[in-house]
């Protein structure tokens, strides 16, 4: 069978779970706290849409090797983002696949100090996987979509706020 063929049928079985992101990730690429900021965020998902019972967004293991249009959907640490990209997300009609900057620190300016600090992963997982549920930049600070990540996006308010976007493109418990 030519995987065009099977990409096809993948697509015919995904009919029906329109609302349902499963992406495949390697757990053996991440170290430890990459990988907990990773479940975190996924199971925050989940839960702000209320879909704690029945998940829409899923993570699968695969070791295989991860690449860009091979009809399945994929997560992976890359190290050739561009400058100052800290996630990408690329949609075909058959998978999305999310590519997450690999590093353990990054450089932001707080108050008036330049500081390193812990890379923030969780954001970047959060507004990566709304993309992938067909969400588009925001103009608002106050949002997880919004093109640069500079908010406190764990606050109750910003999360509510993502929920109810999540709601508009059907990512919700059906
Ligand atoms: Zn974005």
């Amino acid at each position: 069978m030519s995987k065009i063929v099977l990409f096809f049928l993948v697509s015919l079985v995904g009919c029906g779970k329109d609302n349902l992101r499963e992406f495949y990730y390697n757990p053996d690429t991440f170290n430890e706290d990459q990988l907990s900021q990773l479940w975190y965020s996924v199971d925050l998902l989940n839960e702000i849409t209320g879909c704690s019972q029945t998940p829409i967004l899923v993570l699968k293991e695969s070791r295989s090797k991860f690449y860009k249009f091979n009809g399945r959907s994929e997560l992976w640490l890359s190290n050739d983002l561009e400058k100052n990209v800290g996630g990408l997300t690329t949609a075909s009609l058959f998978e999305v696949d999310i590519q997450i900057l690999n590093r353990t620190t990054s450089i932001r300016i707080v108050g008036q100090e330049v500081k390193e600090l812990p890379f923030d992963f969780q954001s970047i997982f959060m507004h990566e996987f709304g993309h992938s549920f067909g969400l588009e930049h925001s103009k608002d600070d106050i949002d997880i979509m919004y093109e640069s990540m500079r908010i406190y996006w764990d606050r109750p308010e910003v999360l509510a706020r993502f929920a109810e976007q999540l709601r508009t493109v059907g990512a919700y418990c059906k």
